[in-house]
């Protein structure tokens, strides 16, 4: 009899300290970072074959950074680029993807989104040293931005640009491509729980634990423009993007002007009238785009044409301070500081 009992206990010991352990494998996140794509990237990731799922996670970034970097000469589009005028390139699936998703984002802004703006950046010194181009170089430079020009040739999954000069520049959407390509690597290795933030490209996979099972939406703040410790809002995210592209995150400043990174294609020069965009929705390449299509097309028309994108919402900045919620982001939005 009692030999029973003592089994009974030592099952029951056994089974909570099992428990236990997996209770405290899906409280304790595995968290992994590196700079890749220009950015500080990290991964964090709840509950079993956390550890290799985050590793595998970044090593997608890595990867998608080797192909995609146009200032690294060994990367697939720096071939095409360098190859500009003179024929296409055969490229890898994932280059020929994001390219492909880039120019169909370019057709539907009419070109507020343009990922031939490489000359462009150039001219402006983005890739170097910031400074003020002379308005014929601006010209030369903004004469060979077109994404019409891009000839895209999925049979033989090749890349060519049809004038010499061109030049691609993802720099507005790789983050979101590879974000989304580093979900789909932990969600094929079972992870349900997980948080992926690329330098403002934020995926907030499944739900936060918060133990005995109970677990919450994600929270992502939203940075303040001008104080950068600061938050205007909050945003709970679950299964969701939130991206922003900002005018504070690569700029310089001449003559008491400030010159940011995110170009209007139509004029040459960085866009105007906001200073941070925030969409989110399902997918982070969309996202990505939209928010940077969104900067470029100001308040108004960028309400508009983001109104017509089913499923994203976002959150904009005025250079005013002015803030503009549009769709159903309402409901899971909170303001913290007036700006
Ligand atoms: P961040 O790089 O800060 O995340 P964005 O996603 O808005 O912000 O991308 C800005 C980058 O995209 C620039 O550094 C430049 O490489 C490129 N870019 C600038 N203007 C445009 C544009 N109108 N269309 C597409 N890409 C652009
Ligand atoms: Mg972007």
């Amino acid at each position: 009899m009692r030999r029973v009992r003592l089994v009974g206990v030592l099952c029951v010991a056994v089974a909570a300290a099992l428990a236990l352990r997996g209770y405290l494998g899906t409280m304790q996140p595995v968290e992994r970072s590196d700079i890749l794509m220009d950015t500080f990237i990290r991964v964090r990731v709840y509950g079993r074959g956390a550890d290799a799922a985050a590793q595998a996670a970044l090593d997608e970034f890595r990867h998608l950074e080797r192909l995609l970097n146009p200032y690294d000469e060994g990367s697939e589009l720096a071939a095409i680029n360098r190859s500009a005028g003179k024929g296409p390139v055969k490229v890898s699936p994932e280059t020929f993807e994001v390219i492909e998703q880039a120019v169909r984002f370019a057709e539907s802004s009419g070109g507020a989104f343009d990922p031939t703006v490489l000359p462009l950046v150039k001219a402006w010194g983005f890739s170097g040293t910031p400074r003020v181009p002379a308005r014929e170089e601006l010209a030369t430079a903004r004469a060979l931005v077109d994404y019409r020009s891009v000839a895209l040739d999925k049979a033989s999954m090749t890349v060519g640009l049809l004038r010499n000069g061109m030049g691609l520049d993802l720099g507005a959407i790789a983050k979101g491509y590879a974000t989304d390509r580093a979900v789909a690597v932990l969600r094929a290795r079972g992870v349900k729980s997980a948080l992926i933030d690329a330098g403002g490209n934020v995926f907030a996979l499944g739900r936060k634990p918060l133990g005995f099972r109970r677990s919450s939406e994600w929270v992502v703040g939203i940075q303040h423009p001008r104080q950068s410790s600061e938050y205007l809002a909050r945003i709970r995210l679950e299964n969701e993007t939130a991206v922003t592209s900002g005018d504070y995150q690569r700029y310089f400043e001449a003559d008491g002007v400030r010159y940011h990174h995110i170009i209007d294609p139509r004029t040459g020069y960085p866009a105007r009238g906001l200073t941070s965009v925030t969409v989110v929705g399902a997918s982070s390449t969309a996202a990505d785009a939209l928010s940077t299509t969104v900067f470029v097309l100001g308040e108004r028309p960028g309400a508009e044409f983001l109104g017509r994108m089913a499923g994203f919402g976002a959150v904009l900045v005025t250079e005013g301070g002015g803030i503009t919620v549009t769709g159903n982001l309402e409901s899971k939005t909170e303001a913290i500081t007036p700006p």
